[in-house]
């Protein structure tokens, strides 16, 4: 008689990948890897370094519970399970070389870009694209470019905005309810057995979140710019998530 095996927590293998923030290890499967979440922040195009407290084991706890949300509500994405307080397990991805931007109110290089004051309101919400290439700061590309350039087909595009504004749609939703307003995030997508995959990560790091009745910063443009109350804001999310 055949009996149930216990699940086995997966091996942690070689470092395939380090970069900014996240370190990808290898596991005994060729189809999942390990992500691992440190506290090391970046920002401009890593001119500028340095670290926030905890801020893997946060972030982990974030991007966990919104893919764990996003995936009951249909989106599909890499997640397979969060392993420990900074691991997260993973399906291997090809990442698809364009960063998708999400935007609900003017904010960051939108706000330069247009001259515009940041907070202002938007008639509609804006995807935008760009090439993911520190070399070249990722500059903004758009469908066009992403078609002569050969980095994603017409329907992987025509999927990925389908899915960016479904995501936009249900994380506004959830984050509303803890009184924080998405104001505009970035979202990687790669390919694995022949679909797409929401990939990387959702967390602080690559969301702009305000509270929604003092407009206060709760994301990495604390770190960005100096603003002061770092670790605290990104665990005032964790908190508003239902974390500690
Ligand atoms: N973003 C990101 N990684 C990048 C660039 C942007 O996660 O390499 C996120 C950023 O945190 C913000 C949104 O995408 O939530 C829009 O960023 P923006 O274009 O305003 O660029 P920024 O000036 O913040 O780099």
């Amino acid at each position: 008689m055949e009996t149930a095996q216990p699940t086995e927590k997966p091996q942690k293998g070689e470092k395939l990948y380090e970069g900014k923030a996240k370190i990808v290890y290898a596991t005994g499967d060729p189809s999942l890897v390990i992500q691992y979440f440190k506290d090391d922040a970046s920002a401009f195009n890593a001119k500028k370094k340095g670290t926030i407290d905890q801020k893997g084991v946060m972030n982990n706890f974030i991007a966990s519970r919104i893919f764990e949300f996003l995936t009951e509500h249909g989106i599909k994405t890499h997640y397979v399970e969060k392993l420990s307080d900074r691991e997260m397990l993973i399906k291997k991805v090809a990442i698809i070389p364009v960063e998708v931007v999400v935007r609900n109110r003017v904010a960051g290089s939108l706000a330069k870009r247009m001259g515009m004051p940041e907070g202002t309101d938007l008639k509609r919400s804006i995807l935008e694209f760009y090439y993911k290439d520190d070399a070249l700061d990722d500059p903004m590309i758009n469908s066009d470019h992403i078609r002569a350039f050969s980095l994603a087909t017409d329907k992987e595009i025509e999927q990925i905005r389908e899915q960016a504004m479904k995501i936009n749609s249900l994380l506004y939703e959830m984050f509303k309810k803890t009184g924080v307003e998405l104001i505009d995030f970035k979202l990687e997508f790669g390919r694995a057995g022949g679909g797409l995959l929401l990939a990387d990560e959702i967390s602080p790091d690559t969301c702009r979140l305000w509270d929604s009745k003092t407009g206060e910063k709760l994301d990495k443009d604390r770190f960005r710019f100096d603003l002061g109350k770092v670790e605290e804001s990104y665990r005032e999310i964790v908190k508003r998530m239902g974390g500690q």
